[in-house]
Formats: structure tokens, sequence, C-alpha cells
């Protein structure tokens, strides 16, 4: 697992599986007598594997991050393992997560045990998903004395978030913009536009993104990725099948996502 600091107060981890990224994001603590700061912090979406859950909390204490909380940009299975790393910690999601969560019971844990089965993976319990706490989204949600920015994301899924941190300008999107993977429609290829159109100002103002997959990259680049990605969509919306995969992102795996793409249109 990478991690790296993408300001005084965000660091990400990224995961060897999916390359699946975790944000921990801390208000602006103060110093303590010693000079070490502090200051409260939530964990967003989860590393895979367990040994990378293990190192999360190790790696929040040193970098003086008191996580509070869990988020989870949105409900799919390799985003809420958090509960492995801060088992008593409380998760808050959007409204319509939580909403997902409540009606595929089961759904995350039988994901995760098929990926377990496969690559042999053996977890110290079962995984937990404790009910969430519902968050405004749009809305605000505070940290310490300030606060992070929802907004909705839809289209890869039915539900989700991005967490926009006005004092980092870092853009913690889930999964969209991703520098390896091409858009995945769970959801409607409408709603995946139009969450691009709300996300573009934000990636303007970004200095960071942190896409759920293969991150996190500078704000010049995500915003290059996003117009690929709405390009990309538009063909697919014409063309079909024949719609042509962003260059960078030609892979076979893409390639399979693509037939999943035509075929749920
Ligand atoms: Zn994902």
């Amino acid at each position: 697992m990478r991690a790296v600091g993408l300001h005084a107060d965000v660091v990400v981890a990224t995961s060897r599986a999916y390359q699946t990224t975790c944000t921990l994001v801390r208000s602006p603590g103060s110093a303590s007598r010693s000079g070490q700061i502090s200051g409260e912090a939530f964990c967003i979406d989860s590393p895979v594997f367990p040994d990378e859950l293990e190192i999360v909390p190790a790696l929040a204490e040193q970098a003086g991050f008191t996580v509070v909380g869990l988020l989870a940009t949105h409900g799919d299975w390799d985003h809420v393992l958090g509960r492995y790393a801060f088992p008593e910690a409380p998760l808050g999601c959007a409204e319509t997560t939580a909403a997902r969560l409540i009606s595929e019971p089961g759904n995350a844990q039988r994901k995760m045990r098929e990926f377990d089965d496969e690559f042999y993976v053996e977890r110290p319990r079962p995984l937990s998903l404790p009910s969430a706490q519902r968050l405004p989204v749009p809305g605000k949600l505070d940290i310490g004395d300030r606060e992070l920015e929802l907004h909705p994301t839809e289209g890869h899924t039915e539900d989700g978030m991005a967490i926009w941190v006005p004092w980092a300008r870092v853009l913690v999107v889930g999964d969209y913009l991703s520098p390896v993977e091409i858009p995945w429609l769970h959801g409607s290829l409408n709603a995946y536009l139009a969450t691009l159109n709300r996300l573009e100002p934000l990636v303007d103002e970004a200095d960071h993104v942190v896409p759920g997959h293969g991150g996190p990259i500078d704000g010049t680049r995500a915003a290059a990725i996003l117009r690929e990605d709405r390009t990309y969509l538009e063909d697919l919306l014409e063309q079909g099948e024949a719609a042509k995969l962003p260059l960078a992102r030609r892979t076979a795996e893409q390639r399979k996502i693509h037939a999943e793409n035509v075929a749920s249109l």
C-alpha cells in the first residue's frame, strides 16, 4: 500500500487491490506542547487487503489524525471496509447510499467473500456494516471547526457523494475520474453525464483529485480525464459498441467494462 500526503490535513493510501483509495482528512489542528499537531479526522473509503486495513490506524496516529468517523463515497463493497481499521467508528454516507445498504442486505459481505475466495484472503472477522448515519447531500458536514462539502454523484452506481475539502483544495470523488478505469455504468448514462457536469467546477478549483481507483492525481489531469470520460459516454450513447475507449485505458479489462456498458444501454 502506498501512502502520500496531499496537504498537511489530507493523507491518501492506495490499496494493492484495484488501486482503491482511502483518504484521511483532518480539521486544521492545533499544535500540542510537543509540537505535534492533532485534529478530528474522518477516514473516507478503505483499502482492501487485511494487512493494509491493519496499518491505517497507525498511519493516522503518526500523522496526528484522530479518526472519529468513517465516510463512504458509495456502497460498493471495496469502499466500505473501514470498520476493519476502526471497529468502533460510526459510518456516515449519503442518503442514497444508506438506502442502498438497507435494500441490498448482505450484498457487500457476499461480494467481499467472493473476492476473498478467489485470492485466498483471510479476514480476522466477518465484515460489520453498522447502520449508516444519513448525511444531507448536497450539504455540509462539520469537521472540527471547519466543514466538508458533500455533492451527489450518480451514474457509476445509483448512490454516492463526492467530498470537497475546501481549505486543502482536495476533491474525493469516489468511482469517477479514474486514470485506470473507464466510466462503469451501474446507474444511468444521463445521470453519469450530469455528475461529470456537477464535478467540473470543483475539479477546476482542485489542487488534487482522489478517484476511487488509481489516484491521487492533480486537478489538471483530472480535468483532462473528465473531458475524455464525457466524450466516451457521448460516443457510447450515439455509437454503442463502436465507441472508442480513452487512449490510456484500452486494456482487455477495460474492454470488458465497455462490453458491460453497451449491454446496459
Ligand atoms: Zn470501486
